[in-house]
């Protein structure tokens, strides 16, 4: 079997009919690099960069050190494309280095992009470190757990912000990097239309999606038998999504535990989805999947 997938590489993402579709892997660590390379993925679809803050102990994870990690994601990957996705800590990520306090639900609670908002400095080094390796690559940027356009604005508007001191002390950044927002709450699939006028590209992020969708604790063991990671709620709801962000003609993805649900992928080509991003481990299997579909 292993032997068998290992011929998959260097092959493209195509099915029996000819449709295509980028396969991207999800990554949290720098270590995870180097799996990326080695399972051939069309590059990384999530970095999920908060990591670099849980292992930070006491004290956040300067800009110079980002600044490296980033810079190798971007390296390693050559052309092919890197999207950081900001720190999205609180709810089931707690970070030592930062006082997120302890909230009665965590996972609707202070998190994501509104920690980032509300921790302007620690945002601003976060983007002034993305911004500074995309010099050196293909690299993206994504706002996490969005529920609001002017979340989106106000975010951009510190993106800005990093650009302007960057170009006054003459260091050199991508200044078109393409910046998009996961969609992984219900308030955020019902302004999908707005929103793709406001940002690039798009990542559906199922597994919130469908915690906030049915109103249950992913982590919530006595919840498992209701937990339904094909309820029809959200199968619409991607639907939806994809129709809105495809109307502006922009990118869509999705980085959630569906992207590797086999049984799923035949239906996600289907509608439409641009790309699917899933655990290094995954990719070679779902590229066999696509491959098998007609
Ligand atoms: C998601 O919510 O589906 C997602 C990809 O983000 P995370 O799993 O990191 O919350
Ligand atoms: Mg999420």
């Amino acid at each position: 079997q292993a032997q068998n997938l290992e011929r998959l590489k260097g092959k493209e993402n195509i099915t029996q009919s000819g449709q295509k579709i980028d396969v991207c892997a999800n990554i949290g660590t720098r270590e995870d690099i180097e799996n990326v390379l080695r399972c051939d993925a069309g590059g990384i679809g999530l970095f999920r960069s908060e990591f670099l803050y849980m292992e930070s102990g006491s004290k956040p994870p300067t800009e110079e050190y980002q600044f490296q990690v980033y810079k190798l994601a971007a390296e390693s990957m050559g052309i092919k494309k890197v999207v950081i996705r900001t720190a999205d800590l609180g709810g089931d990520k707690m970070a030592e280095c930062l006082d997120l306090g302890m909230d009665p639900n965590p996972a609707i609670g202070y998190r994501g992009i509104r920690v980032s908002l509300d921790k302007e400095e620690v945002f601003k080094t976060q983007l002034r470190a993305i911004l500074r390796a995309s010099a050196f690559g293909n690299l993206s940027i994504m706002f996490p757990m969005i529920t609001s356009i002017e979340e989106v604005k106000l975010a951009k508007l510190m993106l800005e912000k990093a650009k302007k001191e960057l170009k006054k002390e003459k260091t050199a950044f991508d200044s078109d990097i393409p910046v998009g927002v996961m969609i992984e709450t219900p308030a955020a699939v019902m302004i999908s239309g707005e929103l793709a006028r406001e940002v690039d590209f798009f990542s559906i992020g199922t597994n919130d999606l469908l915690q906030l969708t049915l109103g249950m604790d992913r982590q919530n063991e006595r919840l498992e038998r209701y937990f339904n990671p094909h309820h029809s709620a959200l199968l619409k709801m991607i639907r939806i999504i994809t129709n809105n962000v495809h109307l502006e003609e922009k990118h869509i993805s999705i980085c959630g535990d569906m992207a590797a649900d086999l049984e799923m992928t035949e239906y996600l080509i289907q509608i439409g989805i641009d790309e699917l991003s899933v655990a290094p481990n995954q990719v070679l299997a779902l590229r066999k999947k696509i491959r098998e579909i007609q």
